[in-house]
């Protein structure tokens, strides 16, 4: 067991238990800025969930700061204990609305040392469902059990290029065995070889050494850069199902922008095979009709797909405020009053994250959705940016001020506000948008390529020039 702060990120954590010779499993797509206190607050868990689970499984204890000021030890460091109600679950994936958590107590496992990859391409999702199907029943729990539809295929085969130029179209099936045992990894990498094959993939690669898997692995690492070169606007939805109507759910999340007559949306889907689907949602939130096509996207992937196939409506992102709305029809009336109930315990005045469907039942205020742009030689400062935050830990104002405003995502927040008239410039604007050293650091970090340093040095030249 080890001990950490909330605000230490993942990757830190796993690049210094390494020299130990353990990790800490859960290891979300934004491991490289997620705090652990943000992965506990979302239950967050990521591409190895099927085998080593989400971060509940690791926590083994609390501090939690209450709203008085008090702080709350919940969890203890034995193994069993059954000598109170389980308090410190109802913190884990709370999304900050009952409290703020300060210490972290976390159980941590021995370095797998072999593994083993193997990528599959299916032209029928339904042979690649029940490949998985099987693995599944045959006790086979691979660490990695990845699915990409054809259009992130096509994505990153552009991205990309180089041996990915030959993979034909295809929904992609990557499995992987770990172990610390090298025969025992290809023993059980064969086993689950053999059933995959039985289902006719098209196409298939086996890694034969690390710089071979690090190549293939890439077709995974690279789908949110891949895909968000495609639209200005790519955002990550997060849902469950069960892997019982696996194909069925894909074929109509396919088919969203036809059912709602959306011809500027596009939609991909990529899948952790213990049923958590991340369909993604191509776009310009800058275009007032393609946000529209959006909300009605989500109102359509939610009610009618997910919900009704009895699916949850987030497996490891959050309900947030986007998914605010789905909360009654998802766990019904009774049970958002018992929620809000409970929040109330922690939180009499909501004034935690308020807004966040956890507990808080008052009505959202949605944004306008008449954005115009002011003035079109603004165009360059228009909102490019996912928000995923990968350009934020390396900015050296950020970590001087050690507030977001200061950060690259912040700035470029703020100044999608002044071009849409959301905010008045001022001398704080001013300040934030002076203290940026054009150093470009963001852009080297950033998937979506987007030109921020130019962006800030315009910026600063329309407000010289008011
Ligand atoms: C590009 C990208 C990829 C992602 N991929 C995955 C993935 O594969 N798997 C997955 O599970 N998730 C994924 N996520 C979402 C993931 O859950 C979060 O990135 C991460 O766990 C949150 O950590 P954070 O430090 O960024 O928290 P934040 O985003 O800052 O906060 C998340 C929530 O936790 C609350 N919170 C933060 N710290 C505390 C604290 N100390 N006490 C109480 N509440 C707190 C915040 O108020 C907020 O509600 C992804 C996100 C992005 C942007
Ligand atoms: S260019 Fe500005 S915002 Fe980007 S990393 Fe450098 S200081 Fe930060
Ligand atoms: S600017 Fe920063 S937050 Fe925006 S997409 Fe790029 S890396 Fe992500």
């Amino acid at each position: 067991i080890i001990e950490v702060e909330p605000g230490v990120i993942c990757d830190d954590l796993n690049d210094e238990l390494k020299k130990y010779g353990y990790f800490f499993p859960p290891d979300p797509g934004s491991s490289s800025v997620a705090t652990i206190g943000g992965m506990v607050a979302n239950n967050a868990g990521g591409i190895q969930a099927f085998k080593y689970g989400v971060t509940k499984q690791y926590v083994m204890y609390l501090d939690v700061v209450l709203v008085n000021g008090e702080i709350l030890s919940v969890g203890s460091d034995v193994l069993k204990s059954v000598s109170s109600y389980n308090i410190k679950d109802l913190f884990i994936g709370s999304e900050g609305t009952l409290g703020v958590i300060s210490k972290i107590g976390l159980r941590i496992r021995p370095l797998p040392k072999f593994r083993k990859l193997g990528l599959f391409i299916f032209d029928d999702i339904r042979k690649l469902e029940n490949a998985a199907k099987k693995i599944r029943l045959g006790g086979i729990i691979p660490n990695l059990l990845e699915f990409m539809d054809k259009m992130i295929l096509r994505a990153v085969r552009d991205y990309l290029g180089g041996i990915f130029y030959d993979f034909p179209d295809g929904y992609v099936l990557l499995a992987e065995m770990d172990g610390n045992n090298q025969n025992h990894v290809d023993d059980n990498f064969t086993r689950l070889f053999d059933i995959i094959i039985q289902y006719n993939p098209i196409f298939f690669r086996i890694a034969k050494n690390d710089i071979e898997r690090e190549l293939l692995i890439r077709a995974r690492k690279a789908n949110l850069p891949a895909l968000s070169r495609i639209k200005p606007t790519t955002c990550v939805e997060d849902c469950t199902i069960t892997l019982t109507n696996f194909s069925d759910v894909i074929k109509q999340i396919e088919k969203i922008p036809e059912s709602i007559n959306a011809s500027n949306l596009e939609v991909a889907i990529i899948c952790h095979m213990e049923g958590n689907l991340h369909p993604t949602f191509l776009f310009n939130e800058n275009n007032a009709e393609d946000r529209e096509d959006f909300e009605k996207a989500l109102d359509y992937l939610y009610k009618e797909i997910i919900i009704p196939a009895g699916g949850s409506i987030t497996g490891e992102h959050g309900i947030g405020k986007i998914k605010t709305p789905y909360m009654k029809l998802s766990h019904g009336e009774k049970f958002i009053e018992k929620m809000n109930e409970i929040k109330k315990i922690f939180d009499p005045n909501m004034i935690l994250n308020p807004g966040i469907g956890k507990g808080d039942t008052r009505k959202i205020d949605k944004t306008s959705k008449k954005r115009k742009l002011k003035n079109q030689e603004n165009k360059i400062l228009e909102l490019e940016c996912m928000r995923c935050g990968f350009c934020v830990a390396s900015c050296p104002s950020r970590k001087i001020y050690n507030i977001e405003a200061y950060s690259p995502r912040g700035r470029l927040c703020i100044l999608n506000g002044l071009v849409y008239g959301d905010l008045k410039p001022n001398q704080l604007i001013n300040d934030i948008l002076h203290t940026c050293t054009l150093c470009g650091l963001c852009l080297e970090k950033c998937p979506s390529g987007v030109p921020t340093y130019e962006i800030f040095e315009k910026a600063r030249e329309i407000l010289h020039f008011r």
